[in-house]
């Protein structure tokens, strides 16, 4: 005689399930909770297991695994996880914990016997029918950059920041035809809704540059619009991390736990390219990157288009003022000394010239000297370091939550008066939310 065992802590349900599968000659074990299901599980060795999902003391998710991995105690066990709640995100869940069947309250007794006695041996599919192709869509002309996320660390909404922005990390590049996006942070959330309006259904291809994986620089790409369109092409490039590949760890933020609806099931196409090379391109934009003095891994791109050059630096240390400060144990010696100013003239060198650098300024000085190690600079290194790569135009980003808007005009403000007592004409400005920076240079003959 096969048995079923039934787990679930309503006992009306146990018992109609029951009645029903006794009267079509089964033997019913019960079990009213999932830590109780799971012994009597090993004890009776059921044919099949119908299991609750939201139980006391033991979820349904967690019963399916935890029989799954006691696979060689109970071989060719049928696991049907029922539920009141027809989540696409809980029955894939379900699936990947080990169940071969999930339904949905009211069950039919019809439906549970043909699961059981397999004459419905096909599991629902968790995705849904593809997308029809389309042409993806054209860029107006012209090349530019614009901000739609410049804070750094965590978003800062608010009366005080309204601003320069409250978003985390994001910038939009279009140049040579391409789309690209540097970083994921919250600002990704309304570019993504200004890229729906403006192109409305036609399906548009980008990529996503990452220049780490910390959680301000992907924390946005959950809510961003255009990857929930079946037609779009988003491509997702960076380096890998130190201990997971860059899908992986973007896939972690969107796991259940965080998250509703999890990294492959989003309807768009999404492609990862982890860079292995320091130097590839975009379409015909040549990327360059640096890795900077940042926890992690975490690099710096150089874009160079037909019309203008950009450096994007969101989180970066000026390396001498970090190993030389005395709070750092401020190590001395000349060797020492050369080779930090060596590394700093390298960044200096990866930037020379570029026309629009976007670099760390997270503190001032006076801050600095409590943040030292922390992977940021203080804007006076910025502007110090713009101005010996004779950098055109510098945009101070990564603003500290701290610091509302009347505080980052006056670090502007300071930053200005340093690049004219240097003599220069260098423009600096804070990024701030919807400020759009064309690129005009005509190309080199
Ligand atoms: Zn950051
Ligand atoms: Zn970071």
């Amino acid at each position: 005689m096969k048995s079923a065992l039934l787990i679930d802590d309503d006992p009306i349900v146990r018992k109609v399930l029951s009645n029903t599968l006794s009267a079509a000659g089964w033997a019913v074990h019960e079990a009213r909770d999932g830590e109780e299901g799971i012994q009597a599980a090993l004890r009776h060795r059921p044919d099949a297991v119908i299991c609750d999902l939201l139980m006391p003391r033991c979820n349904g998710f967690q019963v399916c695994r935890s029989l799954r991995e006691k696979a060689a105690e109970l071989p060719g066990l049928k696991i049907i996880v029922t539920t009141h709640r027809g989540f696409a995100t809980d029955r894939l869940n379900a699936f990947e914990s080990g169940a071969d069947h999930y339904l949905v309250k009211p069950i039919l007794a019809e439906d549970i016997l043909r699961l059981l006695e397999g004459r419905d041996a096909v599991k629902a599919s968790p995705s849904g029918p593809p997308g029809t192709p389309a042409p993806p869509a054209q860029l107006p002309p012209g090349n530019l950059l614009r901000f739609w996320g410049v804070r750094g660390s965590i978003p800062t909404p608010g009366p005080t920041t309204v601003f320069y922005g409250g978003n985390t990390t994001c910038v939009e590049v279009r140049a040579d035809g391409q789309l690209i996006v540097l970083d994921s942070g919250s600002g990704i959330r309304l570019l993504g809704n200004h890229l729906a309006s403006e192109f409305k259904g036609r399906a548009l291809e980008l990529t996503l540059l990452l220049s780490h994986t910390h959680w301000d620089h992907i924390q946005g790409f959950p809510f961003f619009a255009p990857a929930y369109v079946a037609n779009n092409l988003v491509r997702i490039m960076g380096y890998e991390g130190y201990r997971k590949g860059l899908e992986s760890t973007l896939a972690v933020q969107m796991e259940s736990n965080y998250f509703p609806i999890g990294l492959r099931q989003l309807p768009s196409s999404i492609i990862f390219s982890e860079q292995r090379e320091m130097d590839f391109s975009i379409g015909p934009v040549r990327v360059r990157s640096i890795f900077v003095n940042h926890p992690g891994v975490c690099v710096g791109y150089r874009l160079d288009t037909s019309t203008g050059s950009i450096a994007f630096l969101p989180d970066h240390e000026s390396y001498a003022r970090m190993r030389l400060h005395p709070r750092a144990g401020g190590e001395k010696g000349q060797q020492t000394l050369d080779y930090c100013r060596a590394e700093d003239q390298k960044l200096i060198e990866f930037l020379r010239d570029v026309d629009v650098l976007i670099l760390d300024a997270q503190y001032d000085e006076a801050e600095y000297q409590t943040h030292i190690g922390w992977g940021h600079s203080c804007y006076e290194d910025s502007v110090a370091t713009a101005l010996a790569a004779g950098v055109r135009q510098l945009c101070l980003f990564h603003h500290d939550p701290l610091h509302d808007d009347a505080r980052i005009s006056r670090i502007v403000a300071h930053a200005r008066d340093l690049v004219s007592s240097h003599g220069s004409s260098m423009t600096v400005e804070a990024a701030r939310e919807g400020l759009e920076i064309p690129l005009l240079k005509p190309k080199p003959a």
